[in-house]
């Protein structure tokens, strides 16, 4: 018979007694002296006895539920000992180790499941709702986002005074029918491009004006770009994108955090591209107002005409995102300007297209 010196507590006092246990056949014995110096005896019946997974020489073994008895054995021999005396019984693979494995298969896949959420939300819900806070934000701060926007990235460029007075005064003569109010910036850049702020401003490099032959191409193209501003695509695409970081600012009720974010992010809206839905929509919306100021919408064809021969140039911006479904843009361009009436007389646009003086 093997003894083995144990610490024994009975699961009411915090403190352990000084025991030995004794292995039987189907049952453990516990012998000890208790506070009252009487010897007590304590039998653990064997297909009750769980261990704690424990990673050190100190063995564990728990008994009953509640009071829950436990013993701690530092004497190496006993795991040996355990194993010869009931060889069925694997004493480190107990009941408590197989509750922990089919906990931890319920936690991990309530980890992944969590992260797929999270995933989910980052991927899909969040830039939604960032799309619909951006469709919902009051016009005063949108204009204030793309003031600061605008700040932020015009610094990077070489305006060109006399073209972007000259474009503006333009763009005065023709009714964009939207509320909010359009400044043009004319910046020399040797490619064909421009694009649309939110709040208000276009910028457009002096190389697409460079390469138009009529009033109506510049009029199709401030149209488009207006319809951007108009139906909020830029700032709608910027929210999407920036939702993570927009979300924080949000939270944190940070205006100028998010002004902040998307002023460090405005270099993202020069090589912006829109999805193919957004393009039409631009397109349509264009070519409305500017049949409403009674401009031929041949201008649109010129345009994307004007597009896809610069292709090479223009490959990479949001003017050609659609590329190469400009030829699509081309026919349904060609089709409104061939159904077109109520073209007017535009001498005063006339006079402001040769007062840019592009040759
Ligand atoms: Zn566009």
């Amino acid at each position: 018979m093997q003894h083995f010196s144990i610490s024994y507590y009975d699961g009411k006092l915090s403190v352990s007694h000084d025991a030995t246990l004794t292995l039987m056949s189907d049952h453990w014995l516990i012998h000890y002296v208790d506070e009252l110096e009487e010897l007590q005896s304590v039998k653990w019946k064997l297909e009750n006895i769980t261990t704690d997974q424990n990673f050190t020489t100190l063995l564990i073994f728990r008994y009953g539920d509640f009071p829950q008895q436990t013993i701690e054995c530092k004497d190496e021999v006993l795991l040996p000992a355990l194993n010869e005396k009931y060889p069925a019984k694997v004493f480190l693979e107990k009941k408590l180790t197989h509750i922990f494995r089919k906990n931890n298969a319920i936690l991990v896949s309530m980890v992944l499941f969590l992260l797929a959420l999270l995933a989910v939300a980052y991927l899909y819900i969040m830039p939604f709702v960032a799309e619909k806070i951006a469709s919902n934000i009051p016009e005063s701060v949108e204009k204030r986002l793309g003031d600061s926007i605008y700040d932020g990235m015009i610094a990077g460029y070489t305006v060109d005074d006399s073209l972007t007075r000259a474009v503006n005064d333009f763009a005065k003569s023709i009714n964009f029918k939207t509320a909010y109010p359009i400044t043009v910036t004319v910046v020399k850049e040797n490619e064909v491009n421009a694009f649309a702020l939110p709040g208000g401003h276009i910028v457009v490099f002096d190389q697409i004006l460079l390469k138009m032959k009529s009033k109506e191409e510049l009029a199709a193209l401030l149209g488009h770009e207006v319809a951007h501003v108009h139906y909020r695509h830029s700032l709608k695409s910027m929210f999407r994108t920036l939702a993570g970081y927009l979300f924080i600012s949000l939270l944190l009720n940070d205006i100028n955090g998010i002004a902040a974010v998307l002023a460090d992010n405005s270099n993202m809206l020069v090589n912006l591209t829109y999805s193919r839905e957004l393009e039409a929509d631009a397109d349509k919306k264009a070519m409305t107002v500017i049949q409403s100021n009674g401009i031929s919408l041949k201008g649109f064809v010129d345009l994307f005409q004007l597009l896809k021969n610069n292709a090479d140039a223009a490959g990479q911006y949001e003017i050609l995102s659609s590329h190469p479904l400009t030829d699509e843009r081309i026919t349904y361009a060609k089709a409104m300007a061939r159904e077109q009436t109520g073209i007017r007389d535009q001498s005063e646009l006339q006079r402001k297209w040769v007062s840019i003086g592009i040759k």
